[in-house]
């Protein structure tokens, strides 16, 4: 007797609604960039620091991930960019599908960026693609400098690697060169920005890169194939 295996890819659904929204940012010329990191990192502080020095000239819309609440939300809002908050409910990464109802809420026309902030988290988003162009992975320093190697597939699958905190370099005991040396040793020539809320200038090359981004002529958004490491310039 032949048994027949019937296996559907766990990622087969998300693909698909990824798929999809890769062809409509590209249709409108947007490019999305999704930020990952743990909880309390500081991804919305990052987005808080940058945004002020894109939106004169930037469109820029956001997506924000979380399990509960609108409160990383109304931060956005409060600095007058589109905001959709997307709730997980319980899930702990956001999925295309998700991200795919988000970008519908927004007027993708007047936008050349959508910056998405993943649920709090350094592991399985990792594994969904959302339909971005680049990836951006955030570390803080309060969580101490083993995490890249700890985390490698975060850091494997980024176009940029922001270390935020880094007024408690001291504090935390954080070597940010062992840090970096770990990050460079899994993603070689990725560009790590070490910053500080404390001091808005530093996230000034994060900025730059974004605006680098939204060249819309030639953009071509990259497909993500699951596990596989990736790196826009
Ligand atoms: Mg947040
Ligand atoms: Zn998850």
């Amino acid at each position: 007797m032949r048994i027949e295996v019937l296996r559907k890819s766990l990622f087969e659904t998300n693909d698909k609604a990824a798929s999809e929204n890769r062809r409509i940012l590209d249709e409108h010329g947007v490019v999305a960039v999704n930020i990952m990191g743990g909880a309390g990192c500081g991804k919305t502080t990052l987005l808080e620091g940058v945004i002020p020095h894109l939106r004169h000239d930037v469109g820029i819309g956001v997506l924000e991930g979380d399990l509960a609440t609108t409160k990383d939300a109304e931060r956005i809002a409060a600095l007058d960019v589109p905001v959709v908050q997307l709730l997980t409910e319980g899930g702990c990464h956001l999925t295309a599908t998700l991200v795919e109802q988000g970008l519908a809420r927004l007027s993708l026309p007047q936008l050349d960026h959508v910056l998405i902030e993943n649920v709090g988290n350094p592991i399985c988003p990792v594994n969904f693609d959302l339909g971005e162009y680049a990836r951006l992975a955030v570390l803080s320093v309060a969580e101490g400098d083993d995490k890249p190697a700890k985390y490698p597939y975060l850091y494997k699958a980024a176009s940029r690697v922001v270390i935020t905190k880094c007024d408690l370099l001291e504090s935390c005991s954080f070597d940010l060169d062992h840090a970096v040396s770990d990050i460079h040793a899994l993603n070689p020539d990725v560009p790590v920005y070490a910053t500080s809320r404390k001091d808005f200038r530093t996230m000034m090359p994060l900025v730059g890169w974004l605006r680098s981004l939204c060249n819309r002529e030639g953009i071509t958004a990259i497909g993500l194939r699951h596990g596989a490491a990736r790196r826009p310039n």
